[in-house]
């Protein structure tokens, strides 16, 4: 197994509604060979496991390969600002997958996407500068301090 220091917390900025293969092909879209995230909380709380820990995926360029990525579905941007719109199966879901992940990576700090600085001059990045900056769309470091 890679050495873990982060556990990352996502949104999909798409539909609550998207599929695994609707997700999965946004990637290959965008031209990347891996996905862009390890596990995924879709719209109804279900869990999706996309990518094995032992492979790296693209969800913080410049950090993935001590990173794992979990996204839920869903967030978007209303006026600039994030809008946190997970459901309480999808807040329940995530907080199992994290607890999991914390047994298994203990030194790894939990934190959002956004906490990381925004690549500029990289490629291959989906989103957009603004959107780093919101993603998971509400704040993940304090959410999940206790875990
Ligand atoms: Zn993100």
């Amino acid at each position: 197994m890679r050495e873990i220091n982060y556990i990352v917390v996502h949104c999909t900025g798409g539909s609550p509604n998207e599929t695994i293969p609707q997700l999965i092909a946004g990637f290959r879209s965008n031209g990347w060979k891996n996905n862009g995230y390890h596990i995924v909380v879709d719209g109804s709380g279900a869990r999706h496991n996309i990518t094995p820990l032992e492979q790296i995926a693209n969800g913080v360029q410049g950090h993935n390969a001590k990173s794992v990525h979990v996204s839920y579905m869903g967030g978007k941007i209303v006026k600039g600002k994030g809008v946190d719109t997970r459901t309480d199966a999808q807040k329940a879901q995530l907080l199992s997958i994290l607890r999991e992940l914390r047994a298994k990576f203990p030194k790894a700090k939990i934190v959002g996407h956004r906490d990381f600085s925004p690549d500029k001059n990289g490629n291959g990045v989906i989103e957009s500068f603004e959107w780093i900056k919101v993603c998971p769309c509400f704040d993940a470091n304090k959410e999940y301090e206790k875990i």
